[in-house]
């Protein structure tokens, strides 16, 4: 396994157990190293540090173990294992109301660039790493291993998640069977997921406990869910009673997902619009009693922070017109370069902005099966807040 020594003091991170070694604490690359390759690291007096994957760009090595042991199909199996443990003790894998689940959230599971999510049944793999996408194999055994034969299908979706050049020579594929979608509950509630044509692996699990307190103020509210995708706030309110669900997204696949949703848990009282969320709300016509703004990352990296913080300002602040008093928002970034402080002092200006008086009722994260980790803050990417507004 080719070397790789660090400068001196650039240690210091990993004694703490994180997971990225950045290009620039790279002094030497003892023999040859392909994309993807597995690689040892070391301290710049030659102390072991950790074995990883390589790959260029500026994380240049994701580390898999702290510990000097071999890769193999034993090391892949017990890390699938922890991770199925993990959500066996958070019981989503034997709960009949709930059988869709995030199995392993990447660093979260001490698997740099590695996301799996399970479907009753049926599993999604994404990787954003090439060393990850090279033991796929690996890991589908892993998979089988740890669930037996009641997996029907895994299907690899990392085509739009590695880098361009690696992406262009791999495609989304099934592994095992070939069924393209399900039906899923999710406490209770039944969802429609389509993993081969729609958005990420098909289904944002990362909202499911945020859903449910939604139903907690449902009851007889008009509701407005914007940035719908497949429609989960809407059903959820829609279950709990709301007297009237407007559901609003820009793509015309997510809307349809979102009326088959509605069908499939017999909801009635109900619009859809498909149509920018910004649009929307410019246009004025409708108060609401709870306007949930779900919006995708607005900004993935560090120069679009700036941006992406306008946007959150402007979006809130419209919404919060709209809100009637003693109404309620829900409002949620799920940008990582944008942390908790300046996600709640934007929203915070845009009160001021709309001169809405407000009060936080909760602050809102991803949910367990997402897990945050003290070694990686960097995993802490959805924050949210409900606010109460006079
Ligand atoms: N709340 C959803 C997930 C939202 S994902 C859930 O619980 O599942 C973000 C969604 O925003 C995507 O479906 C995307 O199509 C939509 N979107 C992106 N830009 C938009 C815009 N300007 N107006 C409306 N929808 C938009």
């Amino acid at each position: 396994m080719t070397k790789i020594f660090l400068h001196k003091g650039k240690e210091i991170s990993f004694l703490r157990f994180h997971p990225w070694i950045f290009s620039g604490a790279i002094k030497v690359i003892e023999g040859v190293v392909a994309e993807g390759d597995l690689v040892e690291i070391f301290t710049a007096d030659k102390k072991f540090v950790g074995i990883g994957h390589y790959q260029q760009g500026s994380i240049s090595i994701r580390i898999l173990s702290f510990e000097q042991e071999i890769i193999d199909a034993a090391f892949w199996k017990n890390k699938i294992q922890k991770a199925f443990n993990y959500r066996h003790f958070l019981r989503l894998t034997t709960n009949p109301e709930t059988n869709v689940y995030r199995l392993v959230f990447a660093e979260g599971d001490g698997l740099p660039g590695l996301i799996i999510d399970y479907y009753n049944h049926h599993i999604v793999i994404q990787c954003h790493g090439i060393g990850m996408h090279k033991s796929i194999m690996q890991i589908t055994q892993a998979l089988k291993e740890v669930y037996g034969n009641s997996i029907e299908t895994i299907y690899d979706k990392s085509k739009e998640t590695l880098p361009k050049n690696y992406a262009a020579t791999v495609e989304n594929k099934f592994i095992l069977g070939n069924t393209g979608n399900t039906i899923v509950k999710e406490y209770g509630h039944q969802f429609y997921i389509d993993w081969e044509k729609g958005q990420k692996t098909g289904f944002f699990i990362d909202q499911r406990e945020n859903r449910k307190l939604l139903s907690h103020y449902s009851k007889d509210k008009k509701i407005l869910n914007t940035f719908c995708y497949t429609g989960g706030f809407s059903v959820y309110a829609g279950a709990a009673g709301a007297s009237l669900i407007h559901s609003v997204d820009s793509s015309a696949p997510a809307m349809e997902m979102t009326e088959k949703n509605m069908q499939l848990n017999k909801l009635t009282n109900y619009e859809n619009f498909c149509q920018d969320t910004f649009d929307f709300l410019e246009d004025k016509k409708y108060e609401y009693d709870v306007i949930i703004l779900d919006p995708p990352a607005f900004a993935k990296n560090r120069d679009a922070k700036h941006n992406a913080v306008n946007g959150y300002k402007n979006l809130n602040a419209a919404a919060l017109k709209q809100i009637k008093s003693g109404g309620i928002l829900f409002t949620f970034s799920c940008s990582g370069v944008i942390d908790k402080n300046l996600f709640f002092n934007t929203i915070n200006a845009a009160a001021f902005e709309s001169k809405r008086k407000t009060k936080i009722l909760h602050y809102l994260q991803q949910p367990p099966d997402h897990p945050l980790t003290p070694n990686f803050p960097e995993g802490e990417y959805l924050k949210g807040l409900v606010l109460y507004v006079e």
